[in-house]
């Protein structure tokens, strides 16, 4: 790569869920059609959490599951198309293309994808990267969420 993108990386607490919600929400209030956003984070961290209160963010009314079992969830009715990714379960990343992965990417709405370091080389370069995790010596629901986005990108969260 020759022109490597500069980050700016910020660094959130939360300690509840409700919090991550609302973290959430403000991020998906500066979403922008064709946004890539990378969920990372441990099993039970908070990112199906941090999902829903994304979803809320873009007006979406329907309850918000986890697409653990379905990979994909697709909701139309919000301020941008929202494409929610549990890629968990995937063994090979050619199984994306089975679901027409690279359209949802470049299309027309946000792609929000749980796991997403299991198809990391079907990404793109224009990434915004969510770090959930976890410090028992903090509370059990203590969570810290860093937020990783291209310095062109003007986040205000
Ligand atoms: P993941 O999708 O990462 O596997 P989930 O979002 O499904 O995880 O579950 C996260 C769990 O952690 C939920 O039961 C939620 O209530 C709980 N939780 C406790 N504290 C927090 C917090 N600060 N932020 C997010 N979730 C939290
Ligand atoms: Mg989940």
């Amino acid at each position: 790569m020759i022109n490597r993108l500069q980050n700016v990386t910020i660094t959130k607490e939360t300690s509840t869920p409700e919090e991550t919600k609302e973290l959430a929400i403000s991020l998906a209030k500066e979403a922008k059609a064709g946004d890539v956003i990378l969920l990372h984070g441990d099993l039970g961290v908070g990112k199906t959490v941090f999902s829903q209160g994304f979803a809320q963010g873009l007006k979406i009314a329907e309850p918000i599951q986890s697409p653990t079992f379905t990979i994909l969830q697709e909701y139309d009715e919000g301020t941008l198309p929202f494409y929610h990714f549990d890629v968990y379960r995937i063994s090979d990343p050619e199984e994306m293309y089975e679901i027409g992965f690279q359209d949802y990417l470049y299309g027309n709405g946000v792609c929000l994808i749980e796991w997403a370091s299991k198809v990391e080389e079907l990404l793109p370069e224009e990434v915004i990267e969510i770090e959930i995790e976890k410090n028992l010596e903090k509370g059990f629901d203590y969570r810290m969420i860093t937020i990783t986005y291209p310095e062109e990108r003007n986040i205000n969260i």
